[in-house]
C-alpha cells in the first residue's frame, strides 16, 4: 500500500491502496465540492477516498465566472444568509490560497432606467461590505457621472449616471480545485481522478461499497467504505437515480457562458460589473493579454457531459456588452475562446433560470447516499463543513468514535504560503535565486502554483528543461496531469486564455506526456483527439 500523493507516474499504486483499504468515507466527484469536503474530512482525521470520472475540476468547477464573491445580485433577491456566508468566506479563501485569489476593483456603472438606482447601489453596496465584513480599505466609494467616466472612458455615457466601485477577488476554479485536493492528499486522503463510481454495493439495504472502473484500462473494482458523499455537481441525479433515491428535489441545471476576446477589443481599466437591457447583469473581466465576458443563464436540459456556448448566447454577450461599450464594436469573429458551464442548482416550481436560489442542500437517502448540491464556487468550505460534520455525527455515534472539529478556516493551502508577501514581491525575491528567468516568468508561475514554483524553477535548471516543459514535468509528478487535456485546460487554463498560441507547442507536450507516462498508443490517441475536439468546441458558434 502507498502513501496517497499526486504522482501520475504512481497510478497503479494508488488504485492498489483503493482498493485494498476500507475507508470511513468515499467522496464522489472532484469538482470544489468534493475537494473541500475530502479535505475537510482527513483534518478531522477520517479516512477518507475522493474519485472523479474525468479530471479534477472538468465539471462546473473549470467553467465559472472564477470570482470569488459573495453575490452582490443576490441582495437584490433578498438572500441575505448567502451574501453573508460568501462575503465573509471570500476573505477566508483569500488568506489559504493568496497565489490563486487576487482582490480585485469591481466598477458598477449606473445607468438610466438600469436594475439599480445611485442610492440603491450605494446603500446595496454598503450593506454588501458590512455582511461579508470587508476591511475599510476596500470599501466601496461611489463616483459621480464624470469620475466614473474617468475610471473607464470607453462606458456609454449617453445612459451613464454614476458608479460604485467596490473589490471582490478573481480566482482561478480548476487551480484552486486542485489545490485543495494536493492540500487534501498531505493530509492524507487519497484523490485519484479518471475513476468513474458505475454501482453502489448494499447490505442490508445500506451502501457499503462502491464499483468503480479505471477510466483509462475499463478495469472494475471495488471500493469499501462506511459512508458515500455524492458531491457530482450536475450529476447528483444521475448518482441518486442509480442508488433508485431520486424523490422529492430535484436539480435545475442552468448553463453559463462566457466568451474570450483580446483586451486590445475591450481595453477596460478593472473588472466592470453591468446591466443588460433584459434586467440581468453581466460581468467583463481583464486578465493577462484577454478580457473575458460572461455570464448567460438560461434553463439547461441537454447532454451534461458536453454543454457548449451557441451563436446565439455569444450574440447575446456580445449585443450586451456593445450597448455598454458602444465604440468597441465587438463582432462575433473577435472571440477567440469561450466556455460553457451547468449550475447544478435545486428546482423551485414557478422560478426562471436565474431567480433560482444558490444555496446548497443535502440529500441523505435510506441507503445512506449522502448528496450535496447547489452553492457556490466561494462557499465550498462551509458547504464541506456541513456535510462532513453529518458523517463524522453518525460515524461518531455508531462507532463511538471521537473527531477534530472543522479546521479548514485556517489550513493554508498547497502553494498558498507567500510569507505574507504579494505575488509581486514574492516574484522579486525568487528572481533573486532564480536569475535564469525574467520576474515576468516568475510571476505567471506564481500565479498558478504560488511557493511551488521554486520547484517548478529547480527542475528547469537541473534538466536544462524548458519552462513549459519543466511546467508540464511539475504538473505530472505533483498534480496527477495524465495529458494535454489536463495541463492545457485545467492545470494552466491556457485553452481559454491563450487559445491562439496552444498550437505552437502542442505536438511536443503531448511527447512529452506520453513518453514520461509511457501511455498506450490507443490511450493517447484518445487524449489527443479529446484535445483537438475541445479545441474546437469553444469556437463551434462560428460555424
Ligand atoms: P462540479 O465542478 O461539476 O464537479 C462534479 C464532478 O463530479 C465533475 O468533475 C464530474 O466529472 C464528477 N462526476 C460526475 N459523475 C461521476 C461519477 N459517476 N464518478 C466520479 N465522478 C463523477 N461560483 C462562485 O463562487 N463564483 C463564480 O464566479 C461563479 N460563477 C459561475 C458561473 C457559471 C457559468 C456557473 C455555471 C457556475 C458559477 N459558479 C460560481 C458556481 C460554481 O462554479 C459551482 O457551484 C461549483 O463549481 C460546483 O462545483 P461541484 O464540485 O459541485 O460540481
Amino acid at each position: 500500500m502507498i502513501k496517497p500523493n499526486c504522482s501520475a507516474l504512481q497510478r497503479n499504486e494508488l488504485i492498489t491502496t483503493l482498493k485494498s483499504t476500507n475507508y470511513d468515507l468515499l467522496v464522489i466527484g472532484g469538482g470544489i465540492t468534493g475537494a473541500g469536503i475530502a479535505l475537510d474530512a482527513a483534518l478531522r482525521g477520517l479516512k477518507v477516498a475522493l474519485i472523479e470520472k474525468n479530471d479534477f475540476a472538468w465539471g462546473t468547477s473549470s467553467r465559472s465566472t472564477k470570482l470569488i464573491h459573495g453575490g452582490l445580485r443576490y441582495l437584490k433577491q433578498l438572500e441575505v444568509g448567502i451574501v453573508m456566508e460568501v462575503g465573509k468566506e471570500r476573505a477566508i479563501v483569500y488568506g489559504n490560497a493568496p497565489h490563486i485569489v487576487v482582490p480585485e476593483k469591481m466598477l458598477l456603472p449606473i445607468i438610466k432606467n438600469g436594475s439599480l438606482g445611485k442610492r440603491s447601489t450605494s446603500l446595496g453596496l454598503m450593506v454588501y461590505d458590512r455582511l461579508a465584513g470587508v476591511k475599510k480599505t476596500e470599501r466601496r466609494y461611489m463616483l459621480n457621472k464624470q469620475q466614473t467616466i474617468g475610471a473607464e472612458p470607453l462606458l456609454n455615457d449617453t445612459i451613464l449616471k454614476g458608479g460604485g466601485m467596490y473589490y471582490e477577488y478573481r480566482s482561478d476554479d480548476a487551480r484552486l480545485t486542485i489545490e485543495i485536493i494536493k492540500t487534501a492528499v498531505e493530509e492524507g486522503a487519497l484523490c485519484l481522478n479518471y475513476i468513474k463510481c458505475i454501482d453502489y454495493l448494499y447490505e442490508n439495504e445500506k451502501i457499503v461499497a462502491c464499483k468503480a472502473k479505471d477510466v483509462f484500462t475499463g478495469e472494475e473494482f471495488i471500493i469499501n467504505t462506511k459512508k458515500v458523499i455524492n458531491a457530482t455537481g450536475p450529476w447528483v441525479d444521475t448518482l441518486r437515480k442509480k442508488d433508485n433515491s431520486l424523490k422529492g428535489k430535484h436539480l435545475q441545471l442552468t448553463k453559463g457562458v462566457h466568451i474570450v476576446v483580446p483586451k486590445e477589443k475591450l481595453p477596460i481599466h478593472q473588472s466592470v460589473y453591468f446591466d443588460v437591457q433584459d434586467g440581468r447583469m453581466i460581468f467583463a473581466i481583464p486578465r493577462q493579454n484577454i478580457v473575458y465576458i460572461g455570464t448567460t443563464d438560461t434553463v439547461y436540459n441537454q447532454d451534461i457531459n458536453e454543454p457548449f456556448a451557441t451563436k446565439e448566447d455569444v450574440e447575446y454577450i456580445i449585443k450586451a456588452t456593445n450597448y455598454m461599450f458602444p465604440t468597441i464594436k465587438l463582432a462575433v469573429d473577435d472571440v477567440i475562446s469561450s466556455w460553457s458551464g451547468l449550475r447544478p442548482l435545486i428546482y423551485e416550481e414557478g422560478k426562471s433560470a436565474s431567480e433560482l436560489s444558490r444555496k446548497d442542500e443535502i440529500f441523505i437517502s435510506d441507503s445512506g447516499l449522502i448528496s450535496i448540491a447547489g452553492g457556490k464556487l466561494t462557499g465550498y468550505r462551509k458547504m464541506a463543513q456541513r456535510v462532513v460534520d453529518v458523517v463524522c455525527k453518525d460515524l461518531a455515534k455508531v462507532e463511538n468514535r471521537t473527531f477534530k472539529a472543522c479546521s479548514t478556516k485556517n489550513q493554508q493551502l498547497s502553494g498558498g504560503n507567500l510569507n505574507g508577501l504579494s505575488i509581486k514581491d514574492f516574484a522579486t525575491q525568487l528572481h533573486k535565486d532564480y536569475n535564469q528567468f525574467s520576474t515576468d516568468e516568475i510571476e505567471t508561475l506564481i500565479h498558478k502554483y504560488g511557493c511551488n514554483t521554486n520547484i517548478i524553477l529547480d527542475h528547469a535548471i537541473k534538466s536544462q528543461q524548458e519552462l513549459l516543459l519543466a511546467e508540464a514535468w511539475y504538473c505530472i509528478n505533483y498534480e496527477l496531469s495524465f495529458n494535454i487535456n489536463d495541463f492545457y485546460i485545467r492545470r494552466t487554463g491556457r485553452l481559454y486564455f491563450e487559445r491562439p498560441t496552444i498550437e505552437e507547442n502542442l505536438e511536443k507536450v503531448h511527447e512529452y506526456f506520453t513518453n514520461t507516462l509511457q501511455t498506450n498508443h490507443t490511450i493517447a490517441e484518445k487524449a489527443k483527439e479529446e484535445f483537438t475536439k475541445a479545441y474546437n468546441l469553444v469556437l463551434a458558434f462560428k460555424n
